[in-house]
């Protein structure tokens, strides 16, 4: 599950990782009132107001209606309700919304965290993940740090630094002074740093996340270290250990369909291809798209029925498919092991009865338990569907559907 930034540093706060401090208002009304109680507790007189959407880039991105930015300045209170203005309600547009741009329901407006003194501040790039081939976790890091990490990873990726971790024995004092020294810092930042990726470690661990990207991290002109972006990934498998987290989900920032399929317990994702599929069990999905694609089709979707699949849910998942217009065909392809392939085969006459004519063609392969029932019961539903039994005919039926 992704979260707002807003969100994700009140995690990280929660477990000592020191952030850029501010409150989120969803009107440029509310906005001035927050901006004012920051003030009273941080004084703080300059103000940066940030989109809140989940998407990268806004500092960099524009707003369709206004052309302001997603991350800009207000110097002082008096400037800090136009600048929300040319934000909040807009369309975002940034290198990772795609044209369409994402909508800004809420601001956070936060403490400037850029302002002079004795040194120049400094920005750092530093992320946690979990490495699944060496089952450890990875703090990777980088003094290149600010807006364009990918720029650095492609020019000067000597820049980008990595810190494994073993779970079982944790994150130990010499890493976090190994990432502080290899990111030139000394004195008051150099201990400052320790301390914050610790901080960090122990929210990664504790929050069960899949993702922190902290970009930038910074050395402020007085050598605090800071988190001034925090982009939190929360692992949905863990999601029932942290029940107060459930609130922080915004739908408004999924795909419907996804949302819609999530709740009838179907694993459905999106893509751009033409040909549905509905499958059960990821693997063999898996297996299914790349068959679609050598065929001369591309996927339409993921969808994993799971091993359960019964007739409503069959039914659900195609209606769930046929909202995507742009679906020429569609590919069934389940194993029958723990899943009877007649229940499926019931499924799929009954959403043919229920939805009515389903305007594309569909390819059926059912294989394992029941399969010659669930043959039977589709050739005698006289319903113009296509069975296979091997997925190279799947292939070819696909193909021949297409006119490929
Ligand atoms: P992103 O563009 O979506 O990654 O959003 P960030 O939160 O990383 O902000 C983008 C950029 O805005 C940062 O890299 C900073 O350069 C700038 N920025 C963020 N906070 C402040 C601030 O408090 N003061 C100033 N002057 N600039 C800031
Ligand atoms: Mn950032």
């Amino acid at each position: 599950m992704n979260i707002h930034e807003y969100q994700g540093k009140s995690i990280l706060q929660g477990y000592g990782v020191a952030i850029q401090r501010g409150l989120v208002a969803d009107s440029a009304d509310e906005a001035l009132e927050v901006a004012t109680r920051l003030k009273e507790q941080t004084g703080t007189g300059w103000f940066v107001v940030k989109a809140q959407i989940h998407a990268g880039g806004r500092g960099k991105g524009t707003v369709k209606e206004t052309g302001s930015h997603g991350v800009v300045l207000a110097k002082g209170l008096d400037q800090v309700t136009e600048k929300v203005k040319g934000i909040i309600n807009g369309t975002l547009v940034t290198a990772q919304t795609g044209e369409k741009g994402k909508k800004v329901n809420k601001v956070l407006i936060a403490e400037d965290v850029y302002y002079p003194g004795e040194s120049e501040p400094s920005e750092y790039y530093m992320s946690v993940l979990l490495d699944r081939a060496s089952g450890k976790y990875i703090v990777m890091y980088s003094p290149e740090g600010g807006m364009n990490i990918e720029e650095v990873a492609e020019h000067t990726p000597h820049l980008i630094f990595k810190e494994e971790i073993d779970p079982l024995i944790g994150f130990q004092g010499y890493q976090a002074r190994r990432i502080a020294f290899q990111l030139g810092l000394s004195g008051k930042a150099f201990k400052e740093m320790t301390v914050f990726v610790t901080a960090l470690y122990n929210a990664f661990v504790g929050c069960d996340a899949s993702m922190f990207e902290i970009n930038p991290v910074l050395k402020t002109s007085d050598d605090r270290i800071i988190a001034v972006d925090a982009k939190v990934t929360l692992d949905d498998n863990a999601l029932y250990r942290h029940k107060n987290y459930a609130e922080m989900r915004d739908i408004t920032e999924e795909d419907p369909t996804e949302v819609e399929a999530g709740a009838a317990g179907l694993n459905y994702v999106k893509l751009d291809g033409n040909v549905g599929c509905m499958v059960n069990g990821a693997g063999l999905a898996m297996a299914t798209m790349d068959i679609i694609q050598l065929s001369g089709g591309q996927p339409a979707n993921f969808l994993d029925v799971g091993g359960t699949a019964d007739a409503a849910r069959v039914e659900k998942a195609f209606r769930i498919i046929l909202k995507d217009p742009a679906v020429k065909a569609i590919l069934v392809n389940i194993f029958g092991g723990i899943v009877r392939c007649d229940r499926v085969a019931q499924g799929i006459v009954d959403a043919y009865r229920n939805i009515g004519e389903i305007p594309v063609p569909i390819i059926v392969r059912l294989q394992g338990t029941n399969a010659v029932e669930a043959k039977k019961l589709i050739e005698d539903s006289g319903l113009q569907v296509h069975g296979v039994v091997l997925l190279q005919e799947a292939a070819d039926k696909v193909k021949e559907v297409l006119g490929a």
